[in-house]
């Protein structure tokens, strides 16, 4: 019996070689792209989309809003719409006044 591996042994061994490093790259891709929001995240959490200056949370009603303490412009999460979409007009119309208000 020879001890000398099979052609097909090897092309099985360089395929699973392949797979390992296939694998693997994909998992680093993983951590980069992760690690890569992550620093997006921790750079533009609670900053301004238009300014970058700090937002601050202010509640109107029962909702929640960041607004910008340089520039005044509002960001709502996601779902915050629609809940003062369904609030009533005195929601709406508190709304309307901080947008009034002397900055
Ligand atoms: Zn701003």
């Amino acid at each position: 019996m020879s001890t000398k591996p099979s052609h097909s042994e090897e092309e099985f061994f360089a395929r699973e070689e392949q797979e390992k490093k296939h694998q693997f790259h994909k998992k680093q891709k993983q951590k980069n792209d992760q690690a890569q929001r992550d620093l997006q995240k921790n750079l533009h959490f609670m900053k301004c989309p238009k300014c970058g200056d700090d937002l601050k949370s202010v509640r109107i009603s029962f909702v929640d809003i960041d607004e910008c303490v340089k520039c005044g412009a509002m960001v709502l999460d996601k779902g915050e719409l629609d809940k003062l979409k369904v609030a009533d007009n005195t929601v709406l119309r508190a709304l309307v006044d901080v947008f009034k208000k002397d900055r």
